[in-house]
This record gives structure tokens, sequence and C-alpha cells, in this order.
């Protein structure tokens, strides 16, 4: 190569360098791959952040459903406290869960895992402020799969969102629940259907209910569920139910969508 080259090839090098740093920095949105510049708190262009339904304001106390709510007041006995969802279980968010859910996509992942956080602080606000003679300490725990669904999927997606808000609060997570019979899709069952195929469907892990057992015996616990959508109330209420049957805690649901 000549010098006449060499020189042209340098400068060409340092010009794209500069158009890089004078440039803004372009991001791909994880859930459309469209390319935008101005970062937000979540990966997303600013069409797609735009479009998540957030649930701000809660009507129904129990489980934080923005309208009026039916499902709660036809319950019979509820076990869990309340539940807080992060948002409304609109189409679009309905794709977005299934690219996660069948596609493991791993950065959706972590996406819906961070806006799991808002339910979180929304249960939080919801709560009020508790006085230090209120001490308590927080546990999540998820909704368990059938083995069955387990090995037709490879993972358990309400347990990795789980995980992610784990990584994001630093509550610890035990996996307190056991699947121990298969159900049909719950989706597309009736109200009364639904409640009686979940009876008798989980059962608590016994290394993890004798750790619980312990730590119930010194401090008040708080225990999550986590679940990726919240349909009724009935999967969460019979959760609730088996873990209040053996153990003394209060049960929360925290889930993704409503
Ligand atoms: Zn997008
Ligand atoms: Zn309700």
């Amino acid at each position: 190569m000549n010098t006449g080259v060499r020189i042209s090839q340098w400068l060409s090098d340092r010009l794209k360098q500069a158009e890089m740093l004078l440039s803004p920095s372009r991001y791909s949105c994880i859930a459309c791959n469209g390319s935008y510049t101005k970062r937000g708190e979540l990966p997303l262009c600013n069409t797609c952040s735009a479009a998540i339904p957030w649930i701000l304001h809660t009507k129904c106390e129990c489980c934080g459903r923005p309208e009026s709510c039916g499902d709660c007041s036809r319950r019979k006995e509820t076990f869990f406290v309340q539940n807080r969802s992060a948002v409304s279980y609109d189409p679009i968010m309905k794709e977005w869960l299934g690219i996660f859910k069948y596609r493991g996509h791993e950065k959706l992942r972590a996406l819906l895992g961070k806006m799991l956080l808002h339910a979180y602080h929304m249960h939080h606000r919801q709560m009020g402020p508790s006085s230090p003679a209120e001490a308590y300490t927080e546990l999540l725990t998820y909704v368990p799969l059938s083995e069955r669904r387990l090995d037709e999927r490879g993972f358990n997606q309400a347990q990795q969102l789980t995980e992610e808000l784990s990584r994001l609060t630093g509550i610890p997570v035990i996996g307190l629940l056991e699947r121990v019979r298969h159900t049909d899709k719950q989706s597309f069952k009736t109200r009364g259907d639904r409640l009686a195929d979940l009876q008798g469907v989980f059962a608590i892990n016994p290394t993890a209910l004798s750790i619980l057992q312990e730590m119930t015996a010194r401090t008040t616990v708080r225990m999550y569920i986590i679940d990726d959508v919240y349909t009724t109330g009935s999967t969460l209420n019979e959760c609730a139910k088996v873990i209040t049957m053996e153990l003394d805690v209060a049960v929360y649901g925290i889930s993704w969508a409503r």
C-alpha cells in the first residue's frame, strides 16, 4: 500500500469514528424490533412504550381491577389479602406474553419482569406505611406448572418473572408450591368448572414448608405469589388457600397483567 492510499484510509476511518460519535445511538426495540434513539426506563421505542396499558388506579381493593368487580364479590372465601397487576391484558400485551411464553424470548423476560415492579410498588403504596412494630419479611413465590406443561414449554414463565422481580427488589424466591395434578387450559372453562377443577391441584413442597415454619415462628412473613396473568383470581385463591392452611403467612398476589 502506498503512503497516499494509507493516509486516505486513515482519514476515512477517522471520519467514520467522528460520525458515530456525533450521531445519536440507536437502540433496537425489544417488542417490535424498530430502532429508536431516546432511551427510556424500558427498552422500547416510543410507540411500544406508549401502548402499554398501565393500571394506574384500582377500583376493587381486593384484586386491583380498575373497573368494578363481580369476581371478588362472588367469591365465597378469599385466602389472599390483595392482588395487584401491572397492566391490562389487552391484545398487544397478549402478543408480548405470547412471544415470551412460546418462543422463550430472553429480552422480553427482562422487560416483563421490570414491568412487574409497577404492580409491586402499587401494592406497597396501597397497603400504606407499616410501623416498625409491624416489621415483616417479604418472600416471593410463583404459581407452579404441571410436569407435562413444563416439558412442553421448557420453562415456567411465572417462575422466570419471579426471578426477575427478585433480582430487581432483592426479595428472595422460595419454590413453595407444587402442582400435583395436571389441569387442562383454564382459559376455556366456565367459572364453576375452574373452581372445581382447581381443587387439590396444588400442594406445599415439604422442604419449603419446614423452612417457613421455622421462619414464621420468628417473624411475620408476607408471601407474594407471582403469576403472569390474573383472570378471575381462582388460581391465586387456591394457591393462597393451600399456603394459609399450613402456614401463618399473609398471602398477596402480584401479576403482570389482568
Ligand atoms: Zn417498538
Ligand atoms: Zn376484584
